[in-house]
C-alpha cells in the first residue's frame, strides 16, 4: 500500500490560467488521482497509509476555501500551487504553512477524525492561501503578510457566507488589542512578537480600510488595493519591496493612505483609540449578543467591509 496518494483538483475559477489538459499534466506527474473541473490548479496530495481522511471531505472543504479567496482577489492568487495534506490523529484542522522554494507550496496538517463541519468552519486553509496574493516583502515585513492574512480571512469567509459576520467583528473586538504596543516596543518593523506580528499586522489593515473608505465616501476600500496588487505582481510568486507593494495598492484606490500609515507606524509605536474606532463603526461591546448601531458615523464603513462587491 502505497505511504501516500495524490488526487488533484483544477478548481473552477474566475481566470482560467492553463488549458484543463496542460493542467491535467502537469498534476498527473505529482500523483495519480485527477478531478477536473477548470481554472486554476491545485495539486493535492495526502500522506495518510491509513486512508481515513476522505477525499470527499476534503474536496469540498479546499474548494470551498479556494473560492473564499478567489471571490475576494477577483481570481484565485496563482495558477499553480502543490497542497501538501498531513494526517494527525484527533480531529480537526491544525497548523499550515505556505513557502515558495520552488513553487508555491502550502502544507496544512488535518486530524484523520476531522467532521464535515470542522472543515466548514476551518479558517487555516483560507489564511494559507491569502499568503499567495501578497508578494514576498522580506522577514522585516513579516508583519503586513501575516497581518493581511489574519485580516482578510474573516473578511472574505464573511462575505464568501461561510462566517457570521458578527463573530468576525466579534473575534476583531477582542483581538485587535494584542497588537498594540507593549510599553517599550518600537514600530512595526522593530518589533517580531507574536502578538505584533498578527494582530498588530492585522490591525494596520483594519485601519486602512476604514481610512481607505473615509477618503474615497466608502466607494472602495482595502480589498480593492489587494487586489491591484495581486494583478500587478502575480502575488507571492514575485520578491517585491514594501514601498512598491503600498505605492501600487494607493494608485489603485487613488489615495496615500497605505503608504501614509506604513510611514507613521514602521518606525514609531502608536496606540489608536480603538475605544473611539469601535464607536464610530458602530461595533458593541459583545458584537455576538448585542446589536451593531446602524446610526454610528462609520456604520456604513462596517456595512461595506463584509459585503460582498
Ligand atoms: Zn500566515
Amino acid at each position: 500500500m502505497p505511504a501516500s496518494r495524490t488526487l488533484v483538483l483544477v478548481i473552477a475559477l474566475a481566470a482560467a490560467f492553463l488549458a484543463p489538459a496542460k493542467a491535467a499534466q502537469i498534476c498527473a506527474q505529482q500523483g495519480s488521482v485527477t478531478i477536473m473541473v477548470q481554472g486554476a490548479m491545485l495539486c493535492v496530495s495526502v500522506d495518510d497509509p491509513t486512508h481515513a481522511l476522505s477525499e470527499q471531505l476534503l474536496q469540498v472543504w479546499i474548494d470551498r476555501s479556494a473560492r473564499i479567496v478567489a471571490d475576494f482577489y477577483g481570481g484565485f492568487p496563482a495558477p499553480l500551487v502543490l497542497l501538501r495534506i498531513q494526517a494527525a490523529p484527533d480531529g480537526g484542522v491544525h497548523g499550515g504553512r505556505t513557502t515558495n522554494d520552488s513553487g508555491l507550496v502550502i502544507q496544512i496538517t488535518v486530524g484523520r477524525g476531522v467532521s464535515a463541519s470542522e472543515l466548514a468552519a476551518d479558517w487555516v486553509l483560507v489564511h494559507e492561501m491569502v499568503h499567495l496574493a501578497l508578494p514576498e516583502l522580506g522577514r522585516r515585513h513579516n508583519w503586513l503578510a501575516e497581518g493581511l492574512a489574519t485580516y482578510v480571512e474573516g473578511i472574505a469567509r464573511a462575505q464568501f457566507g461561510n462566517r457570521e459576520i458578527s463573530d468576525v467583528w466579534a473575534e476583531y473586538r477582542h483581538s485587535m488589542p494584542k497588537g498594540l504596543p507593549q510599553p517599550g516596543e518600537g514600530g512595526m518593523d522593530e518589533t517580531p512578537t507574536w502578538a505584533r506580528t498578527y494582530w498588530g499586522g492585522a490591525l494596520f489593515c483594519l485601519q486602512a480600510d476604514v481610512a481607505i473608505r473615509e477618503r474615497t465616501g466608502n466607494r472602495v476600500g482595502l480589498q480593492t488595493a489587494l487586489q491591484a496588487i495581486l494583478k500587478q505582481t502575480g502575488g507571492y510568486r514575485a520578491d517585491r519591496s514594501i514601498d512598491e507593494v503600498l505605492r501600487i495598492g494607493d494608485a489603485a484606490t487613488g489615495t496615500q493612505v497605505l503608504q501614509d500609515l506604513y510611514r507613521e507606524m514602521k518606525a514609531a509605536a502608536m496606540t489608536p483609540d480603538l475605544k473611539m474606532l469601535w464607536s464610530r463603526l458602530g461595533i458593541p461591546q459583545d458584537p455576538a449578543s448585542q446589536p451593531f448601531d446602524d446610526h454610528a458615523p462609520l456604520a456604513a464603513v462596517r456595512i461595506a467591509i463584509t459585503r460582498k462587491p
